[in-house]
């Protein structure tokens, strides 16, 4: 119960779910304020929060099929092309109404957005969740890029169909990255930002040998490596989102070691050199993933 002083000793009980009683049960946890209206209890809480001390960085990259974290030693890459498809089916949904009134027309297409988005908003947020989990657990800081201007997320051959590539991209981006960075800062998870010139060549250049990686082409089976590169000097295909964790996570990780004493310094160093080993790769599908715990509700809709 939310017990509610209306003066004279008097009070005015609210009752409070399973799932607020179970969130505001956590350690060190304090209710600031909460404000009532007709139908809604809003409650405003906060916490102290001690970071988490890191051995380690992992890089995290995010585009339209999938949401990939991780660095040398294992890499989880979380399936979201099912948002591809929600999208998709929407649009097709809203198109088929054919409907003279604009207005009718324009309710059923932002009646069918904000389904769309919430599906979408879900999937992301299971996703996001996980990632955060993964980095307490491990011990790692999360190392986002610069994305601001990156033409690659608009571009071609990035194996996103065609007409809602860029609006999806700028809005989930923004998304995943607002997500992971108020995840992280409640579990006290460190985020490393690497700047503009931190983040270039984290897709293009080798993750191995620092060599500019080349796309399939003509007669390379275009379609088999559609999401990979080629390495002239490694002589191999590399999956280009794998690629790029690993790289911000090294790029990261340089950033991090300054920051460590000497001695630690040393150990990372020596743990950084060595044959670089192939990591190992977990695929996680995202809507699998979430299926669990998702209210009765909403698993209509899905
Ligand atoms: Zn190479």
């Amino acid at each position: 119960m939310l017990k509610v002083p209306l003066g004279e000793r008097r009070y005015f009980h609210v009752p409070l779910n399973g799932h607020t009683l179970k969130v505001l049960s956590e350690a060190g946890l304090k209710v600031r304020s909460f404000t009532l209206t007709a139908n809604l209890l809003s409650l405003t809480v906060s916490k102290y929060v001690e970071e988490i001390k890191c051995t380690g960085a992992a890089g995290l990259d995010r585009n339209l099929r999938n949401l990939t974290y991780g660095n040398e030693e294992r890499v989880i890459q979380y399936d979201l092309s099912v948002v591809v498809r929600i999208a998709k089916t929407t649009r097709k949904i809203v198109s088929s109404f054919k409907r003279n009134d604009t207005r009718i027309g324009r309710g059923i297409a932002s009646k069918y957005g904000k389904r769309r988005r919430s599906r979408i908003n879900h999937l992301l947020n299971c996703a996001t969740k996980q990632v955060v989990e993964e980095a307490y657990h491990s011990k790692e800081a999360i190392v986002l890029e610069d994305i601001k201007g990156i033409r690659r997320l608009y571009a071609r051959g990035n194996g996103q169909g065609g007409e809602f590539r860029g609006r999806m991209n700028s809005w989930w981006f923004g998304e995943a990255q607002r997500q992971i960075e108020y995840k992280a800062k409640w579990r006290g998870v460190p985020i490393i930002h690497l700047t503009k010139g931190e983040t270039r060549g984290t897709t293009k250049d080798c993750a191995r040998c620092g060599e500019r990686l080349q796309v399939a082409q003509q007669g390379q089976d275009e379609m088999k490596h559609r999401r990979q590169l080629w390495c002239g000097r490694c002589g191999r295909w590399v999956d280009r989102d794998i690629n790029a964790v690993m790289n911000q996570s090294r790029r990261g990780r340089l950033r991090f070691d300054r920051s460590l004493p000497n001695k630690a310094k040393g150990e990372a160093g020596e743990a950084m050199k060595g044959n670089p080993t192939t990591p190992v790769i977990l695929r996680v599908d995202a809507s699998k993933m979430t299926r669990r715990g998702i209210p009765k509700s909403y698993q209509n809709h899905m």
